[in-house]
């Protein structure tokens, strides 16, 4: 781990305190975890079959998650059916008609039912564990792009909201990450300026009204992040209006180019 790269101050800082208590809960678990382990070995990360290490896959239920990989858009990651379906550009038609702010988008998972039931628990039920497995699915679809950026910025929960969750899901994916990877990150790089409605019933032309300008820079890392090249790491990357808001609010902040690294991937749609 570099620990000389991690940010470890502002409200990142204080996000991570407010996180305290999901902390003491997952490490309680852990330390429950690790009583257990002695007597039980540990369980998949979505069934209840014994594995070698906390936070793996059984086979069968390996078999069964979907990890996006190429041919895919080059713009978005969309899957793709066939290679060349990009043309020349290698994009999607979503992508060729209104390319989105960032310049590559890549995801881990599919997000089909498998990976809901990776993901949900991960969002809404404490599991802050599933982040450190994620982390090296993530770290092997954005490889290119890990090595190529500068910060790791994850989207960030408004106040009220991380205050109910008690943790950033997004912002403990980017933790892992760095760990993993030694990548810097900024944690605290973005700021939601206003609260936003749940996107998941809005169609894609309202949850870009919805989310467009919820986002800024922090003034006081803008210093850091001008002319960067920032990777923004998402949970689930769905049409693309969250990802789309945060890299135009960065690239509005000064830096020099904005990739998306997600845990997974809507399937059925472009981003826009
Ligand atoms: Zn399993
Ligand atoms: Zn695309």
């Amino acid at each position: 781990m570099r620990s000389g790269g991690m940010d470890r101050s502002g409200l990142g800082f204080r996000a991570l305190k407010i996180g305290a208590d999901a902390r003491w809960a997952a490490g309680a678990r852990w330390a429950g975890g690790a009583l257990l382990d002695a007597l039980l070995p540990p369980q998949c990360l979505t069934c209840d079959v014994p594995v070698g290490a906390p936070g793996q896959f059984c086979a069968a239920c390996f078999r069964r998650t979907q990890f996006v990989t190429e041919p895919c858009c080059s713009c978005c990651g969309l899957p793709f059916a066939a290679p060349g379906q990009g043309g020349i550009s290698g994009r999607c038609s979503d992508c060729r008609a209104e390319p989105p702010p960032w310049t590559a988008a890549r995801a881990a998972l599919l997000y089909d039912e498998q990976a809901r039931r990776i993901l949900m628990p991960f969002k809404y039920g404490d599991r802050v564990e599933t982040a450190r497995a994620l982390a090296p699915h993530m770290a092997r679809a954005g490889a290119a792009l890990l090595r190529e950026a500068d910060w790791l910025v994850p989207v960030p929960l408004h106040r009220w909201r991380l205050l109910g969750r008690r943790y950033n899901q997004s912002a403990l994916l980017a933790q892992a990450l760095a760990r993993l990877t030694g990548r810097p990150m900024v944690l605290d790089g973005l700021r939601r300026v206003r609260a936003t409605v749940s996107l998941g019933a809005l169609s894609r032309r309202d949850r870009r009204a919805e989310v467009a300008g919820a986002f800024v820079v922090r003034a006081s890392r803008a210093l850091q992040l001008a002319d960067a090249r920032v990777l923004l790491i998402d949970d689930v990357l769905t049409t693309g209006a969250t990802a789309g808001a945060c890299a135009r609010a960065l690239l509005a902040g000064g830096v020099a180019r904005v990739d998306v690294l997600s845990a997974a991937r809507v399937p059925g749609h472009g981003a826009a």
